[in-house]
């Protein structure tokens, strides 16, 4: 790319970077002191945006490395934003809902003067979701005044965009659509296996599912289950958003282990969970002809040699879930038009961004002879560096 060096040395570390220490006074009266983070990694194309994780394993070194992927996936998918991300060191499942609301409102006001419509946008991502958005929008307007472009991934009644929850999975899909037209692949009947069954997992294997493919096996934290001639995903769907895991449904399935399941043999592996679920000791051995990254940074850069190696295809983070920030962004424009577009509007308008950046990766790919995700990432670091330079920061 001849990227100059000034930008490089811009480029490889944080613009800012907060933790905060966030007490929460737990229901039997004790207090508990959770570590909270939000990185800003670049913000030359637009305000910082990223999601919010709450998880035990969260530390400012990952969400550092999760605030830069942002910055090349909003920059990848042409959206008017920089990267950034956030979260708390906490495990929420040992949580009530009034703590989870406590502790979500004391880290928005400890954040608050760093964050807002044009500065720094959060979202949901592991373990938060439309109502831990809602408490945190309340928190930031009560210091601020009604501002429901702060935060993405509301709840509709509070600004929400009608196909914002959905929109991750389903770009998944629109972008394996896109990539199936120009492989020559027909998707009916492509086996595909999902790990991780939580908001992107779910949806993806919903929209595979109405296009006929067969969603041979899918995990959760708990276990895996599989059914050669395809699971039910609407049976699925039913016990996990009755608070169920995957492992609990009464449908036609045998059990499978964690590790086995990432090994299938199948035309699609789909990791959606956390990231480093592909690495140096399982790469070896996926039996998939293509993994499409649902997760952000599911495979380890050693790892994606071994896949190279082997001739299987990876359709990279930044492009493959760039649905949900994509999303995102079309929550934060009808907020701060105050309009609201249909579902149907929403979907089309996913659908071209993604597909029209899955041509762009797959030209450049071609024209390089590099993988997918070096094609992605050379377009986005294309972008950021010549808006760095127009800023005039280097
Ligand atoms: P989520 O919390 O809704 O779901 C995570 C799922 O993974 C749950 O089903 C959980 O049980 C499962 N899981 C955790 N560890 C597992 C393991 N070892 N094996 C199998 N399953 C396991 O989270 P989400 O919002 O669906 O996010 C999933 C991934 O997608 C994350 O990497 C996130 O950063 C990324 N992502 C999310 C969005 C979004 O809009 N939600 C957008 C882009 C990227």
């Amino acid at each position: 790319m001849d990227l100059p060096g000034d930008v490089a040395e811009v480029l490889a570390t944080s613009y800012r970077e907060v933790s905060v220490q966030v007490p929460l006074r737990r229901d039997d009266g004790s207090l508990v002191v959770a570590q909270g983070y939000r990185v800003q990694h670049n913000g030359a194309r637009g305000p910082y945006k990223g999601g919010l994780r709450y998880h035990a394993d969260a530390d400012l070194d990952e969400v550092r490395a999760l605030a830069a992927l942002m910055t090349w996936k909003t920059a990848l998918l042409d959206l008017p934003f920089g990267g950034a991300k956030g979260g708390i060191r906490i495990d929420p499942a040992t949580l009530s809902q009034r703590e989870l609301q406590s502790l979500t409102r004391t880290f928005a006001l400890s954040l608050s003067h760093v964050l807002g419509a044009y500065r720094d946008i959060p979202a949901p991502d592991v373990n938060t979701n439309a109502q831990v958005m809602a408490w945190f929008m309340d928190a930031y307007s009560s210091r601020h005044g009604y501002t429901p472009a702060a935060v993405t991934g509301k709840p509709i009644e509070m600004g929400g965009a009608p196909g914002r929850e959905a929109a991750t999975g389903r770009g998944l899909v629109y972008v394996v659509e896109a990539a199936a037209r120009r492989w020559g692949w027909d998707l009916t009947g492509k086996r595909v296996v999902v790990q991780g069954f939580g908001n992107v997992g779910s949806w993806a294997a919903r929209e595979f599912a109405a296009l006929g493919a067969r969603v041979v096996a899918v995990s959760d934290v708990r276990g895996g289950v599989v059914n050669d001639r395809g699971l039910d995903v609407d049976g699925l769907v039913r016990t996990v958003s009755g608070g169920g895991s995957v492992t609990e449904i009464d449908v036609a399935h045998t059990p499978i282990g964690l590790d086995e399941l990432m090994t299938m043999e199948c035309d699609i592996l789909v990791p959606a969970a956390l990231g480093n679920a592909i690495t140096e000791d399982n790469a070896a051995a996926v039996a998939a002809a293509v993994v499409v990254e649902g997760a952000n940074h599911p495979v380890t850069p050693a790892a994606d040699r071994i896949l190279a190696d082997r001739g299987v295809r990876v359709v990279p983070d930044i492009l493959a879930n760039g649905g949900g920030v994509t999303g995102s962004y079309f929550e934060w424009t009808q907020n701060i038009q105050q309009f609201r577009w249909r579902e149907e509007r929403f979907n089309a308008e996913l659908g071209d961004r993604l597909q029209s950046a899955f041509t762009q990766v797959a030209d450049r790919a071609e024209d390089t002879g590099s993988s997918y995700r070096l094609a992605a990432y050379s377009i986005a670091l294309d972008r950021v560096a010549r808006a760095v330079r127009l800023r005039g920061y280097v």
